[in-house]
């Protein structure tokens, strides 16, 4: 699987404007800003998948935050969960530093591949399941170039953890039944292995419902499984 292959998938999806609403949602928000970000271009459009081609961890969250991804161009950039989430992958040694601000701050990630199931930021958060629907084969395709190597995903919360199964129907062929619940460090092993994880966003961060100590653990049996 070559670079230039997922680069030209990212492109392709940085270019997609099929799904009316979040169209419309995502160049509003670029076109009428957050009062801190005023000064800033939002990127407004579609948020690739972010990390190399040969990677043997991939990270699938829900979808772009509307002042975060949707503002930087780059997946958990710029937003309170990014902040979370980069610094663990940074103590994991997963990424070369741990903060992620904007696109060309320096940040690579090592060995891990993140992606969202819906790369469009949607209004509150939710996307409908038409639109998780008409993502998914974004998601297909991506998994697709990167299964070589790929060995583990990281499911934050329930959305990506139900995101990825008709993802490995498509692209591995395969469809446990009943399919495994969501839960924090819940494991399903098959061609690859999905591991469970709540979700980093503010909600989950502020309460404590995902600690630092929790998400250290998902990422340690992630390189666990990789043999890291
Ligand atoms: S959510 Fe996905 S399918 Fe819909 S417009 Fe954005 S990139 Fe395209």
């Amino acid at each position: 699987m070559s670079d230039e292959a997922l680069a030209r998938l990212d492109q392709e999806i940085s270019e997609c404007r099929k799904c009316p609403r979040l169209v419309a949602w995502r160049e509003q928000v670029a076109a009428t800003r957050r009062a801190a970000f005023r000064d800033e271009v939002y990127w407004g459009r579609p948020v690739p998948g972010l990390g190399p081609a040969d990677a043997h961890i991939a990270i699938l969250g829900l979808a772009p935050a509307a002042h975060g991804g949707n503002r930087t161009g780059r997946i958990f950039t710029g937003d309170r969960s990014g902040d979370v989430l980069f610094a663990a992958l940074h103590r994991a040694g997963l990424a070369n530093q741990p903060t992620s601000v904007h696109r060309d701050d320096g940040l690579k990630l090592l060995d891990t591949r993140i992606f969202a199931a819906v790369r469009c930021a949607p209004p509150d958060n939710a996307p409908t399941p038409a639109e998780r629907d008409t993502c998914a084969p974004w998601l297909y395709r991506e998994l697709g170039l990167i299964r070589p190597t790929l060995r583990v995903v990281i499911a934050l919360g329930a959305f990506a953890w139900n995101a990825f199964w008709p993802a490995l129907r498509q692209v591995y062929g395969e469809q446990p039944r009943p399919r495994p619940s969501f839960g924090h460090a819940a494991e399903w092993h098959g061609p690859i292995s999905l591991l469970g994880c709540y979700h980093v966003s503010q909600q989950n961060t502020f309460t404590g419902r995902l600690t630092p100590a929790m998400l250290d653990g998902v990422l340690d049996r992630a390189k666990q499984l990789v043999g890291q």
